[in-house]
């Protein structure tokens, strides 16, 4: 009914840094999904607008920051499937100056052109959001809405990720995935087989992801957390992060986010100079997306003087 289960292709992956490792490396392409519902969003609406639906519900409210992958996606969606959306937006300020903002945002720009309608909130309102008066005022003003929350996670997004991974997917011995909010790599780990570990790259400082993940999976799975490639937070990025970001696509073709995969991207790689992983093992790295975010970066970059994301 809603975003049709789709497989993605998988490419091999030949990169200088790493070609003298007996390593095999895959890059599954989700980001190729769709060209505006993009990566691990696809999977994350899908059931939460089947449950819309279901529910007779025919707004959608939902949370993010200005660059949010997620807005941009539940904003398409929207457009695409005929509910109308409301993007809750942390950063009061930008109201004041929308029409400067949507020039040089290039995510607000995009999910106003596709009709999502903003309430911007300061940042210790945003905090708050999940709280039961902040709900209720946006029932006041918005009247009876399907709320998806910050970064789309909870049981529904969980059950579209795991249709991320497919049988013949069993073949590899180790995925691997960014991690935002958990839910992602939640629906991938319920998916594995015995033989397969997952490892997931947080693009966020802090310990509370291995305690959400847990909520979302059944069994005793193989996976874990590396915590060494966040670049120091989410959306925090470094020269040496956008330089590897640029080399991975001139060699391989493939464009990397800076907020997630490129992150894991080049933990992976990491980890692989380092002789991380057993000879001969076969790694599928889970492409999520993301690369809508790579202008609104660039905006952010060329004020702070740092090489652009090409
Ligand atoms: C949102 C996003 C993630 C994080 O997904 P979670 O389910 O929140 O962990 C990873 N990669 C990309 C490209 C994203 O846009």
């Amino acid at each position: 009914m809603f975003l049709k289960n789709k497989h993605s292709s998988i490419e091999q992956i030949h990169f200088s840094e790493i070609s003298d490792k007996e390593i095999f490396l895959f890059i599954k392409r989700e980001d190729a999904l769709h060209p505006f519902i993009s990566g691990n969003k696809y999977r994350k609406l899908k059931y939460n607008l089947v449950e819309a639906f279901n529910q007779k519900k025919h707004t959608l409210v939902t949370f993010g920051g200005a660059f949010s992958n997620h807005i941009a996606a539940v904003a398409a969606a929207g457009f695409e499937y005929g509910f109308k959306t409301i993007g809750v937006i942390r950063g009061h300020e930008l109201a004041y100056n929308l029409d400067e903002v949507l020039q040089t945002n290039p995510t607000l720009k995009f999910a106003s052109q596709h009709n999502m309608q903003f309430h911007f909130v300061t940042r210790s309102e945003y905090r708050e959001k999940t709280s039961a008066t902040f709900i209720e005022n946006l029932q006041q003003k918005f009247g009876d809405f399907y709320l998806i929350p910050e970064g789309g996670t909870n049981i529904f997004a969980v059950k579209g990720c795991e249709e991320i991974l497919t049988e013949n997917d069993d073949q590899y011995d180790i995925i691997c995935s960014a991690i935002g909010t958990g839910g992602t790599i939640s629906g991938i780990i319920n998916s594995t087989k015995k033989n397969q570990e997952v490892i997931g790259f947080p693009s966020l400082k802090g310990d509370f992801l291995e305690n959400e993940i847990k909520k979302y999976i059944s069994e005793e799975k193989k996976w874990h957390i590396n915590t060494q490639y966040h670049f120091g937070g989410y959306a925090k990025i470094s020269e040496e992060l956008i330089t590897f970001i640029n080399k991975f696509k001139s060699e391989t073709g493939i464009p990397l986010d800076p907020v997630y995969t490129g992150k894991m991207m080049f933990g992976i790689v990491d980890l692989i100079k380092n002789d991380y992983f057993k000879k001969g093992r076969k790694i599928l790295a889970i492409h999520t997306g993301g690369l809508q975010g790579i202008d609104g970066m660039n905006n952010v970059l060329k004020k702070k003087n740092l090489p652009q994301i090409v």
